[in-house]
């Protein structure tokens, strides 16, 4: 009886390990010549291969344009061969919204197309780019397979730009990362944000600055848009998500500077509630903990050294 358990389990334990490995990429079309690729909202695991961030693509008439990679060589070469068979156009640019694994590690699924990000975010994933591949190797295994950073190999300029018959507006932000790039495609009036929006699903905080970061939220506010793909998240009509995302982020910073001035340890602040109304967040809890490890120590050190 032990024998066919154990074929089974063998069985199993192949399928997670190699043979099943795809991606299943699916792209939906969100306005004219525009896709997401809409990653899970949920943590990087063995079930979901890393594929946790939104891609985009943009059919110009002049060629594919590309917003975002994925979390490896694989996600990439996936993406790519989707985005081709559905524009019916060649990738002729790729952008990185920043520097953060889980959005431009397929990059090498593009080597040999232009690949356009922030200066800043260059510095970064030159910096970090290599730590960023060995852990994920450590949380996705397999997945992983033949991933090798490729790094961006244009800076990307704020400003406009035009591939094909769609005029693209670049802005250089900060505040999820040292450098967030946000683009309006003004020919559909779609705004692709990256990680400075997260929607219905808990911000991402290991990089941040809290305060450029909510600066960045205004002026999105202020930016007329028709929609928004968010870095995490589905496609949003109106300015609901950068709202949701501001207000998250000013309740962390209002708590962690509470904990600090009233005393509490790092530990305790961990296990405090969370205000009901960000229920809706996916991966709350485990974001909002990993936060405070991140924010707290330099919280902590700027309270006891101020003047
Ligand atoms: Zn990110």
């Amino acid at each position: 009886m032990r024998v066919p358990c154990l074929l089974v389990l063998c069985a199993l334990a192949a399928t997670v390990a190699g043979s099943d490995q795809h991606y299943r990429l699916a792209a939906t079309q969100i306005a004219a010549d525009t896709w997401l690729v809409r990653g899970s909202t949920a943590h990087f695991s063995m079930a979901n291969g890393g594929n946790i961030a939104n891609c985009a693509f943009i059919a110009t008439g002049g060629g594919a344009v590309v917003i975002d990679t994925g979390p490896s060589a694989r996600y990439g070469e996936a993406l790519r061969t989707l985005v081709e068979r559905t524009t019916g156009e060649p990738v002729v640019r790729v952008y990185n919204t920043h520097h953060h694994p889980d959005h431009f590690l397929g990059n090498q699924a593009f080597a040999g197309i232009p690949i356009y990000a922030l200066p800043d975010t260059r510095r970064a994933m030159a910096e970090q780019a290599e730590d960023f591949s060995d852990n994920l190797y450590r949380l996705l295994g397999t997945w992983m397979k033949g991933t090798v950073p490729h790094l961006p190999t244009v800076d990307a300029l704020p400003g406009e730009s035009t591939v094909g018959g769609h005029r693209l507006e670049l802005f250089a932000y900060r505040g999820h990362t040292a450098g967030d790039l946000v683009i309006l495609d003004h020919a559909t009036g779609t705004l692709f944000t990256g990680d400075l929006v997260f929607n219905h699903r808990a911000p991402t905080t290991p990089n941040a600055d809290l305060a450029a970061w909510r600066s960045a939220l205004q002026g999105l506010s202020g930016t007329p848009f028709a929609r928004l793909v968010p870095g995490h998240g589905d496609v949003a009509e109106h300015g609901r998500a950068i709202a949701e995302t501001a207000d998250y982020l000013q309740w962390l910073a209002g708590r962690i500077d509470d904990a600090v001035s009233s005393g509490r340890s790092m530990a305790e602040t961990l296990y405090l509630p969370i205000p009901r109304r960000f229920d809706a967040h996916d991966t709350l809890v485990e974001e909002y903990r990993r936060s405070v490890m991140h924010l707290f120590p330099g919280v902590e050190h700027a309270f006891f050294h101020a003047e």
